[in-house]
């Protein structure tokens, strides 16, 4: 059963393996580092797959809906530092806090970038051989 998510075919294969959401043979991002694909060319057109040809940017303005699933990902970043900060640190002060997660969230916003899109492609476009 566990097994079975992670395998070819499905989303979370394609999310985690960087690849395109429906051949999963090419490559979705250019590079599978986060950090190197900040400045792609094209301002941020990442065009289409080698393989099967699929246009990511499946409609005009598609990747505005991945802002949406970029700030969740970034609350959810804050509130899993702000935890840990809490936990571990129990005599933190307040502005302390604040600039140890901006920092997080500054530092980690290339990952975020890079995952909201993955995820948004992948609820609408599905594995197809
Ligand atoms: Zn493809």
């Amino acid at each position: 059963m566990i097994k079975k998510i992670f395998t070819k075919g499905s989303k979370l294969y394609s999310i985690i393996n960087n690849v395109c959401p429906r051949c999963q043979l090419s490559e979705f991002w250019p590079k599978n580092n986060p950090y190197k694909n900040i400045f792609v060319k094209n301002g941020g057109d990442i065009g289409h797959c080698k393989n099967c040809n699929l246009k990511y940017e499946i409609e005009v303005g598609f990747w505005y809906g991945a802002m949406y699933v970029s700030y969740f990902l970034s609350i959810l970043t804050a509130l899993i530092s702000w935890f840990f900060l809490s936990f571990f640190f129990n005599k933190i002060e307040l502005s302390s806090q604040y600039i140890i997660i901006s920092t997080i969230l500054i530092v980690s916003f290339p990952i975020i970038y890079f995952y909201s899109r993955l995820l948004w492609i992948n609820i609408y476009i599905s594995f197809r051989q």
